[in-house]
C-alpha cells in the first residue's frame, strides 16, 4: 500500500497548460476516481503517476518520497489501458503469469496468483483458452487481470471499461471493487462516467480544463458540489440550476414560484441548485411548471418541466403517478435540498 501526494503539480505542453496547480492526496488503500468530460487533464496526471510524462512543475510523492526521476518499472505501478494490451498468441493462463514470472516468483506462488486473479475475475473457466479468439470484453478483462497478477502496490486504471458493452461494464465495476477489496492497493481510476465514479470510488477528484475543482465522497460532491460544473456533471440528470432573486429566506424564480431556504443570506441574485430526486409532486405545492417531455425510464420517470425559458428536470419513483405531457405539475422541494450558487463566478454560496 503506498499514498500518492501531488503537490502543485502541473503540465505544459508547449504554451498550453494541460494541469494546474494539482494538490492532491490519495491515501493508502484508498480507490480514488480522476472524474472529468474530454481533455481535462486527467489522463495527463495519470500518466505523470505512472512515469510516462515528467511533471512541468511541482512533486508527485509515493509515502513521502520523490518519484521525479524514477522510470516507470521501478515504481511499483501496475497500469490498465482503455485498450487492452495482452498476447494474443498465449493463453488466458499464460498471460496472468506473465508479469509474476517475470518477476521471479516461484512456481507455486505464479500459480497462486494466476487462480487467485482467475476466480476474482470469472476467468477460470478459460484459463487454458488462447486470448485470441476471445471476445472485446474478455480481452479487458484478462488486461485487468494481467496487472492485478503483479499486485503492484498502485493500480492505475485509464478509462479501462470504456470499449466494454455496458451490461459487462456494470458487472467489471463489482469485480473491479472485488479486487480492491481482496489487495487493498491504492487504486487511482480515470473516468469521465460519472456512474461509474459514483459507485466504485472511496473519493471523486472532479476536474475541468486542467483544474481540480473538488475532492469528496461520492455523497458528499452529489450532495455539496463546490461549483456548477460539479452540481451539473455528478448525477444523471444534473443538478437543476434555476436563476433566482434572494430576499431573506426566499428564493424567487421567475414563473415558477417561490423556495424558502434553511438560511437567509440577505438579498441577492443566485443560482438555486436542486437535485431532480429532491423534486416532491405536491397538488398544494408553491411551485408550478408545465410538464413538456416524460420519459418511463422502469422504476423511475424522468419529467422535463418548463416554464418560459426556465427548464426543470424531476425523477419520480413508480410509486407517483407520472404527470401527462402537456399537464401543468405542482411541487415543492425541501429547504434542506436547496444549494445556492454565485450566478457570476459558478462557486457555492454558503
Ligand atoms: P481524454 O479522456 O480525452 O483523454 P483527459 O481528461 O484524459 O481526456 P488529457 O489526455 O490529460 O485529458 O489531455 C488534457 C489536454 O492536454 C488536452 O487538451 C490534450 O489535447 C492535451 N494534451 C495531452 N497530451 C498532449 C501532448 N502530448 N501534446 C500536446 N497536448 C497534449
Amino acid at each position: 500500500m503506498t499514498e500518492i501526494v501531488l503537490d502543485t503539480l502541473g503540465k505544459d505542453f508547449g504554451s498550453f497548460t494541460a494541469l494546474r496547480d494539482m494538490d492532491l492526496t490519495i491515501r493508502d488503500g484508498e480507490f480514488m476516481a480522476l472524474l472529468g468530460p474530454s481533455g481535462c487533464g486527467k489522463s495527463t496526471t495519470m500518466n505523470m503517476i505512472a512515469g510516462m510524462l515528467e511533471p512541468t512543475r511541482g512533486q508527485i510523492r509515493f509515502d513521502g518520497k520523490r518519484i521525479d526521476g524514477v522510470p516507470m518499472a521501478k515504481r511499483g505501478v501496475g497500469f490498465v489501458f482503455q485498450n487492452y494490451a495482452i498476447f494474443t498468441h498465449m493463453s488466458v493462463r499464460e498471460n496472468l503469469a506473465y508479469g509474476p514470472k517475470a518477476q521471479g516468483m516461484s512456481r507455486a506462488e505464479v500459480t497462486r496468483r494466476v487462480s487467485d486473479i482467475a476466480e476474482l475475475l470469472q476467468l477460470t473457466p478459460m484459463l487454458d483458452r488462447r486470448a485470441a479468439g476471445l471476445s472485446v470484453n474478455i480481452l479487458q478483462r484478462i488486461a485487468i487481470g494481467r496487472s492485478a497478477a503483479v499486485e503492484p502496490a498502485i493500480f492505475l486504471l485509464d478509462e479501462p471499461l470504456s470499449n466494454v458493452d455496458a451490461a459487462f461494464r456494470a458487472v467489471m465495476r463489482s469485480e473491479l471493487k472485488g479486487l480492491q477489496r481482496r489487495f487493498s492497493q491504492t487504486m487511482v481510476y480515470v473516468t469521465h462516467d460519472q456512474l461509474e465514479a459514483m459507485t466504485m470510488a472511496d473519493r471523486i477528484a472532479v476536474m475541468d480544463h486542467g483544474r481540480l475543482l473538488q475532492v469528496g465522497t461520492p455523497l458528499e460532491v452529489y450532495n455539496n458540489p463546490s461549483d456548477t460544473f460539479v452540481a451539473r456533471f455528478i448525477g444523471s440528470p444534473g443538478m437543476n440550476l434555476i436563476p433566482a432573486r434572494v430576499d431573506g429566506d426566499t428564493a424567487h424564480m421567475d414563473g415558477i414560484g417561490a423556495l424558502t431556504l434553511t438560511a437567509a443570506p440577505g438579498t441577492a441574485q443566485v443560482l438555486a441548485g436542486f437535485r431532480p430526486e429532491v423534486v416532491h409532486p405536491d397538488d398544494d405545492g408553491p411551485l408550478a411548471m408545465g410538464v413538456e417531455i416524460v420519459e418511463h425510464i422502469g422504476a423511475r420517470t424522468i419529467v422535463h418541466l418548463r416554464a418560459g425559458e426556465t427548464e426543470v428536470k424531476a425523477v419520480l419513483d413508480a410509486e407517483h403517478t407520472a404527470p401527462r405531457e402537456g399537464q401543468a405539475f405542482r411541487f415543492r422541494v425541501d429547504a434542506a435540498d436547496i444549494r445556492l450558487f454565485d450566478p457570476a463566478t459558478g462557486a457555492a454560496m454558503k
